[in-house]
């Protein structure tokens, strides 16, 4: 129970790594709000599963590139939760094409739901954050976004551009006592990923010196260590879990 009674917000959190991140929150005591962009559906049987007596979960329907729907974020999680003390920004998309031709409204859809959301929620949340002089958030970056990759150039910049957020944050905020820090993940069995066929993840595997790809409860676990005070002396770091593909 590292993060017995805390409160987070975990954006785009139905399905995949959200989902999982949701649920290794609230196995350690957390109070979660989670948001979602389209299944109400999976979102009430996501909050019917993991309520109970000590812990309350919450899904909020908000779509993360959008400033306004952050801002309703995070005052609908201090009336219901009193407070949020764990953010983790993990919505995403990708829309992969070559650079040649890749179109401006998915270059900019893919910024606006990956890079802006990040943005939008953690100013959403610093006044809070600050008036409480303590906060965590973890924000989901890729390791894509340290080396590159064809096809992704839209995807890449955005994953890019957390890293450089996350950076600047912990380096604003630390005297606050909120500490920020990315996870990058490598390739992790997802919705995301399942589009991939047999041939590209054998290419993978490939670079992977643990040879498996990852699992969502992987990139979880990691997020909960950045969340909890096992890592109070950690900010600004990028931490990628990704079988060791790129050291
Ligand atoms: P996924 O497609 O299974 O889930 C993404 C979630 O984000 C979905 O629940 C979706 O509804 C939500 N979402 C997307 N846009 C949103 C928006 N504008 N507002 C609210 N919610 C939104 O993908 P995943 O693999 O679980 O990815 C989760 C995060 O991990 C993403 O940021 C992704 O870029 C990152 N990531 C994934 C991998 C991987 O291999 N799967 C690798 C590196 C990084």
């Amino acid at each position: 129970m590292k993060l017995l009674n805390k409160r987070a917000i975990v954006t785009g959190g139905t399905r995949g790594i959200g989902k999982a991140i949701v649920k290794e929150l609230v196995n350690n005591g957390c109070n979660v709000v989670f948001t979602y962009f389209s299944s109400d559906e999976s979102a009430h049987s996501l909050e019917k599963e993991l309520s109970n007596d000590s812990v309350k979960v919450f899904g909020f329907k908000a779509d993360a590139s959008s400033f306004a729907a952050a801002d309703e974020t995070v005052k609908f999680t201090i009336e219901k939760l009193g407070g949020v003390d764990i953010l983790v920004n993990n919505a995403g998309i990708t829309k992969d094409t070559l650079m040649l031709r890749m179109s401006e409204n998915d270059f900019d859809l893919v910024i606006n739901s990956n890079l802006k959301s990040v943005f939008n929620y953690t100013k959403a949340i610093l006044k809070p954050m600050i008036a409480q002089r303590f906060g965590k958030i973890v924000n989901i970056s890729s390791v894509v976004g340290i080396v590159g990759n064809p096809g992704q150039a839209n995807y890449v910049a955005s994953k890019a551009g957390v890293i450089g957020l996350t950076k600047s944050n912990a380096k604003e905020l630390a005297s606050r006592n909120i500490n920020v820090n990315a996870v990058a993940p490598g390739f992790i069995e997802t919705d995301m990923t399942d589009k991939m066929n047999d041939q590209q993840k054998e290419a993978i595997l490939s670079n992977v010196p643990i040879k498996r790809l990852g699992k969502p409860e992987d990139v979880a676990k990691t997020v909960l260590f950045l969340c909890s005070n096992d890592s109070d002396y950690i900010t600004g770091q990028v931490l990628t879990v990704d079988g060791g593909m790129v050291m």
